[in-house]
């Protein structure tokens, strides 16, 4: 089996080599990720200049490795179309440091590397530590070396990803199928003042305790805070067929 893996914590990030020590017992794997930190690119690619693959060691393993100086999305790309000389199997980012939950995967870079995987017909999975703080990588390793082979004996969905959160503790109470929460903040941007007077913003921002949901199925928000390991099945598609039909009158504008 060939995978791929890719991040946007960067190549030198600790959860991207704590996936390759866990994937190397199951198959060949190979790494392009980007040169530094791409975190909250979202799914943006680089098209105002040049992007180049450097090739590169991670310390410690004997995999092929490729250094890229553009975002999560542009490694994926750039792997399937040139730099791997087969296709892989499977595409798998992370282990990223801090949560991807909610809305929230809509600007993450380490989910966007796993669409890109999922747009190109690969089984592709996002995996998050879901903790800032929380440094240890080895339960949400072990959890993704555990659930590969398992999930891959399973007939999945094509173009469906998976978003995996691991909660930020030793022992994780169990998985959870999820559904995206809403994820909202409150006091999104701080206002600062520089030294010479003018107004500066930070994004920081609380994320909002997460509401009940009556719907019945839970929130990859709620299972976390619970401490479960949140798997949710995402698709490429965002047209909300309901709102079609709602709609259909607007085609009689003239
Ligand atoms: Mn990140």
């Amino acid at each position: 089996m060939r995978i791929l893996v890719s991040n946007d914590d960067g190549i030198h990030a600790r959860g991207l080599r704590m996936l390759v020590g866990g994937l190397s017992n199951l198959g060949e794997v190979f790494v392009v990720a980007p040169d530094r930190e791409r975190s909250a690119t979202g799914h943006s690619i680089t098209v105002h200049r040049p992007l180049r693959a450097k090739k590169t060691r991670i310390p410690g393993f004997d995999v092929q490795s490729w250094a890229v100086d553009g975002t999560p999305a542009d490694c994926v790309k750039l792997a399937i179309e040139d730099l791997l000389a087969d296709p892989p199997d499977l595409v798998v980012s992370g282990i990223n440091q801090g949560p991807n939950l909610g809305t929230d995967v809509l600007y993450s870079g380490t989910v966007s590397a796993a669409i890109e995987g999922a747009i190109n017909g690969f089984p592709s999975i996002a995996v998050s530590l879901a903790s800032y703080c929380y440094q240890d990588f080895s339960p949400a390793g072990a959890f993704i070396r555990e659930f590969i082979p398992f999930l891959l004996r399973a007939d999945l969905p094509r173009n469906t990803l998976l978003n995996v959160n691991v909660p930020g503790t030793e022992r994780p109470l169990g998985v959870k199928i999820t559904r995206l929460g809403n994820r909202r903040y409150v006091n999104i941007f701080e206002k600062r003042v520089d030294p010479r007077g003018r107004i500066y913003y930070w994004v920081a921002g609380e994320p909002l305790e997460a509401q009940e949901d009556p719907s019945g199925t839970e929130t990859d928000v709620e299972a976390v805070k619970n401490n479960y390991i949140s798997i949710t099945p995402l698709q490429l598609d965002l047209t909300d067929y309901a709102a079609i039909e709602q709609l259909r009158f607007l085609a009689d504008f003239k």
